[in-house]
Formats: C-alpha cells, sequence, structure tokens
C-alpha cells in the first residue's frame, strides 16, 4: 500500500505569500487525512495534486487560529463540490480535536448558515491542566457546547487520556492504529501518531511445496496466521511457512510545543520512520521559542534522538525564513540554517533531517525488518 505525506502550509502565525498556515496531508490508497488546517488551506489544496474531496479525516493539534482557522470554510467548499446525486461523499467526516472544537464549529457553522451535504463528527481530546500556563487553560464556558446540533452534526465521543498507557486512543482499524499524546504549549496541543499494522511476511513456496501444500485458499490461511491441518494429521503453524512479518509503518505529527509531556510521546514515536516538528525560530532565539511555547531546531533533534526517529521533518517556520528557493530575505534569515542547527543536533544520530516546504511531497516506503 502507498503511503505519502504532502505539505499544504509550512509557515507559523498567518499565511503569506511563501508559507500557507499549518496543514499537512495523510495519504493512503484512497484516503486522505488532514492535520491541522490553517486559513488558506483550501487553495492551497486546489494548487496541489490532492483532492479536498477525499478528505476522511481531520486531526486537529490544537485552537490556535494558524491551525484551525482554515476548517470551516474548507467544509463549506468540499460541500459545494459534492455531487448530491451521488453517494460517494455521503460519509460522515470524523474530526478529532481538542474540547472546544465541536462548539467552534457548531457556532462558526451555525452563525453563518452553512449547510453541509455530508455529516461530520467532532471527537474531543479532554487535555489535562499541565498541557499549558493557566492563562491557556479554556474554561467550561467558553468550550461547553450550548443549544442544538448542527444540522449536519453526529454525535461525537470525548476521549480522555489513557493514564496507564499516556496517551490518547483515537480508533483502530484494519490498517492502522491511531493515538494522540500530550504536549506543551501556550494552549494544550496534541500530538498524532499513525501506526500502520505489521503485515505478515512472504510465503516460504518451497517450504510449502515439501509439505505438498498447494496454492489456494489454504495458503491465504496460513497468511492470516491461521494453523492449517494436512490430510496426514500434520498441522503446519504460519510460523513455519512464513518469512518475517513486515513491520508497519509509523509517523509522528506534532502539534506546536516547548516540550513534551510525560513519557507518552516519546514511547509512543519510538522507532517513527518520519516525525514531523515545530521548529518556528532558529537556535539563538531559544529563549524567545520558549516563551511563547515553540521549538527550536536543536529541541526538535532532542525528541527525535530519543524517540531514535528515522527521519526528522521539520516545519512551522516563523515567517521570516523564506522558502530556500526564494531568492529573497537575508542570509541570517535563511531556513536551510534551521537544518544545519538540526543536522549538528543530530550527528552521529543516524536521523536525516529534511525541511518542510509549501506543496512538499514525501514518500513513505515499507522499511525492511529491522
Ligand atoms: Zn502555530
Ligand atoms: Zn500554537
Amino acid at each position: 500500500m502507498s503511503m505519502d505525506m504532502t505539505f499544504l502550509g509550512t509557515g507559523s502565525a498567518y499565511p503569506s505569500p511563501h508559507r500557507g498556515a499549518s496543514a499537512l496531508v495523510l495519504r493512503t490508497e484512497g484516503e486522505c487525512w488532514l492535520f491541522d488546517c490553517g486559513e488558506g488551506t483550501q487553495t492551497q489544496l486546489m494548487k496541489s495534486q490532492l483532492r479536498a474531496g477525499r478528505i476522511t479525516k481531520v486531526f486537529i493539534s490544537h485552537l490556535h487560529g494558524d491551525h484551525l482557522f482554515g476548517l470551516p470554510g474548507l467544509l463549506c467548499t468540499v460541500s459545494l463540490n459534492t455531487n448530491p446525486d451521488t453517494q460517494e461523499k455521503m460519509n460522515c467526516v470524523d474530526i478529532y480535536g481538542p474540547r472546544g472544537l465541536r462548539n467552534f464549529l457548531r457556532v462558526t457553522l451555525g452563525l453563518t448558515g452553512s449547510q453541509l451535504l455530508f455529516p461530520y463528527a467532532v471527537h474531543e481530546l479532554e487535555p489535562t491542566p499541565e498541557q499549558s500556563p493557566e492563562e491557556g487553560r479554556l474554561s467550561l464556558e467558553m468550550t461547553e457546547e450550548r443549544g442544538p446540533l448542527h444540522p449536519q452534526e453526529r454525535l461525537g465521543s470525548t476521549i480522555q487520556l489513557d493514564v496507564s498507557d499516556d496517551c490518547y486512543v483515537l480508533f483502530e482499524d484494519k490498517k492502522f492504529v491511531v493515538k494522540a499524546f500530550r504536549l506543551f504549549h501556550r494552549v494544550p496541543s496534541f500530538g498524532f501518531c499513525i501506526q500502520e499494522h505489521d503485515r505478515p511476511g512472504r510465503l516460504k513456496t518451497e517450504v510449502l511445496k515439501e509439505l505438498g501444500l498447494k496454492p489456494g485458499p489454504l495458503y491465504g490461511r496460513l497468511k492470516a496466521g491461521e494453523p492449517v491441518t494436512l490430510e496426514s494429521g500434520h498441522v503446519v503453524q504460519p510460523s513455519e511457512v512464513l518469512e518475517e512479518a513486515i513491520p508497519g509503518r509509523k509517523v509522528c505529527i506534532f502539534g506546536d510545543c516547548s516540550s513534551v509531556l510525560g513519557p507518552g510521546p516519546l514511547r509512543l514515536c519510538r522507532g517513527a520512520d518520519i516525525l514531523v516538528h515545530e521548529a518556528t525560530l532558529g537556535n539563538e532565539q531559544r529563549e524567545k521559542a520558549v516563551e511563547h511555547g515553540h521549538s527550536t531546531p536543536e529541541m526538535a533533534a532532542a525528541v527525535a534522538r530519543a524517540c531514535c526517529a528515522r527521519m526528522l521533518v521539520l516545519h512551522h517556520f516563523s515567517q521570516r525564513y523564506k522558502p530556500s528557493s526564494s531568492q529573497e530575505g537575508r542570509d541570517e534569515d535563511s531556513v536551510s540554517e534551521l537544518r544545519r542547527q538540526a543536522e549538528e543536533a543530530l550527528q552521529d544520530s543516524g536521523v536525516e533531517v529534511t525541511l518542510a516546504e509549501d506543496f512538499l511531497t514525501l514518500p513513505i516506503p515499507l522499511q525492511r525488518p529491522r
């Protein structure tokens, strides 16, 4: 199954002509999952190879505008482009994010009289008080939803921290298990860990032949992990005839943060194929970055090193950093300096560093067993 990730916005704070506000799409066969949706995400989507109508799930890391202002508009445009005569887009769009998101959407869509041609549900993550300074905690009055559901809204769930694992279990299906973890920011922020299930290794056809097994349904059963009894009474265990399992891919996408919180994040992100982390300001501005709840390349690198990630992807750059393709900007504001800082911190770690740019697509290949 092919899998890739496209960055639609890599700037912090607001969209500019050089960088869109935060948004990225993780694409697997047939499905697109959107992570954050800053203002202008819909036009970025139109400029990309992706189709907004393919988005089936949305994940919002935190409620800052540069990660959220684009969502109501995007939902409305997807609806406008939906053909009401086809059933294609009638599936419920599941939206995951911090407590308060349900109210935000209900009020925004409600006050603007926005109708959608498809249902949506907001599943809220309940933050813990340690995730932000006191002034960043939202009161119940601000987050509690009032009034009836929006006509297209379906009841969503409220997801609490699983204290034993220090994470939030969002959902699990045949292909993936998706969890969230806690980060520290000016308002409660979350990261997401998308873990693909391992898949069985290839069948050892030589061994199967020796056992006298011919290709057919029995092969499928062995591959599905079921033992098979031969006519002779001999039981063939799947482990005898299967090569080593192919490990599922792991993609970890961090929201804005100046640090992780609790043991959950590093535990969940261990061995990530791709770890996406913000680097809003350069190392020389660490104090300012931390004061605003953000990270520097060195700080992001420390997380990637602690997780033994294969690749660290930096994004969410201050708008002062122009893309490296642009001729503008003074040298000290060059985004490649941020890459250099991360690489320096990751010397001898084996972690590869990539700078995200708007419309960069990264393939996420399957890896051989380690
Ligand atoms: Zn931000
Ligand atoms: Zn933020």
